[in-house]
């Protein structure tokens, strides 16, 4: 949140400007009184002063001293109160579960990480969720009432406005199960779900990138997904399906079977397993996606170049997303991305020789910075960008939802 201008988050001028704006606006994090938030927003100094007084009995912004000024009482300025209410954020991957308590600035208060087997199913996946999720929350030493929300990451397709997990492959026993209603009878706040691609997106974006309106992320591991931020929101398409690439076709590849039933799919060429395989097949034993960036780290050139090609068909794949989308950040993240800069380096030579100059000229592409936990924190930015938003602030009776915790 480092951002000190407010662009992009700018509301335009006008009578619309309600509290929600404005808190929109303060939430860049820097101090400003009211005359400048009059300034900014347009609205007559009146009506900010009772916008501003609404936010400070919500507790979400708080006084933050007083700006010099010459002669006379200096201005009370006011600024974003982050610490007003925490959020619980779970990423819970085939194998493993990460939870992260976070403030409504994406600070990240407590993790808890653990094996965790999602094909287990649904109650006691989330029965140990919850378990952890309250210790999780006494360790921080905050009330239930300062909980805002819970926030969900499922390792397969998820039908983000019901929270239902919809026909995953690795998920036995959560196809259409209810989980934010198991959770909420649990932990009675609000509780979102949607896939580890899209939270691990929109996690990345909070933390590391949030001057990029339009990003695509890029979870390269056992499958190959994208999770794509537009507008500075999570894009999600009609069914939720939005950057399902694993399953576009590469044109090398055509002799090459994929579980779905189609040949020459992406995932079947240039995910962990895929690359896990060739390796096995030339003589070097390899179990999945961590033996191959195990390999590539201790220098096995087979390894690299396998992994380098992986890049490239990506980047394939990227090269029409790019001319199609025109994001203005790439982020390489997942396990492979941990077997160094060769999967990135094949991404970048394909896409900037197939894309159009247009599309390239400004593209950054560049690797995760958010590390295992962006999945969690951006599982609970989920639940905070729902409750902040403008709209819905302004639309509800505003601060009720905040404050019933
Ligand atoms: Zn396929």
């Amino acid at each position: 949140m480092a951002d000190d201008s407010g662009v992009g988050r700018r509301p335009s001028p006008g009578a619309s400007v309600g509290a929600g704006a404005l808190l929109q606006l303060l939430r860049d994090g820097v101090p400003r009184t009211r005359s400048e938030l009059s300034a900014l927003t347009g609205l007559a100094r009146s009506t900010v002063t009772g916008r501003v007084d609404a936010l400070l009995a919500a507790g979400l912004i708080a006084p933050s001293g007083e700006t010099a000024s010459t002669g006379g009482r200096p201005p009370a300025t006011f600024a974003f109160n982050p610490a007003a209410r925490i959020v619980l954020g779970a990423d819970l991957g085939a194998t493993h579960a990460r939870l992260a308590v976070i403030d409504l600035a994406g600070n990240v208060l407590a993790v808890a990480n653990a094996d965790l087997d999602i094909a287990l199913g649904p109650k006691a996946v989330l029965d140990w969720t919850i378990d952890r999720g309250r210790k999780l929350l006494d360790q921080v030493g905050r009330p239930a009432a300062d909980l805002l929300g819970v926030g969900i990451g499922l390792p397969g397709p998820v039908e983000h406005s019901t929270g239902r997990a919809v026909n995953p492959p690795i998920m036995p026993g959560w196809d259409g199960f209810d989980v934010p209603g198991y959770v909420r009878e649990r932990i009675p706040v609000p509780v979102m779900c949607d896939n580890d691609v899209n939270i691990m997106a929109l996690g990345e974006h909070f933390t590391a990138w949030p001057e990029y309106e339009h990003l695509l992320f890029i979870k390269a591991a056992t499958g190959i997904g994208c999770g794509i931020i537009a507008d500075g929101k999570v894009y999600r398409g009609a069914q939720g399906a939005a950057g399902d690439m694993g399953h576009i076709r590469v044109a090398h590849a055509d002799d090459v079977h994929c579980r779905c039933g189609n040949t020459g799919c992406l995932e079947a060429v240039a995910s962990g397993g895929a690359i896990a395989a060739k390796l096995t097949e030339q003589g070097i034993p390899a179990g999945g996606s961590l033996d191959v960036v195990e390999l590539a780290r201790s220098g096995s050139v087979p390894a690299l170049r396998l992994v380098r090609q992986a890049g490239r068909d990506i980047g394939e794949v990227l090269a029409g997303a790019v001319n199609f989308f025109n994001p203005s950040i790439i982020v390489i993240g997942g396990s492979l991305a941990l077997a160094g800069d060769h999967l990135i380096a094949g991404v970048r030579e394909v896409i900037y020789q197939r894309s159009l100059p247009l599309a390239t000229r400004h593209l950054r592409i560049a690797a995760a910075r958010t590390g295992e936990s962006s999945g969690a924190i951006g599982a609970g930015v989920m639940v905070i960008e729902h409750a902040l938003d403008p709209d819905r602030l302004d639309s509800a009776s505003f601060g009720a939802e905040l404050k019933n915790g």
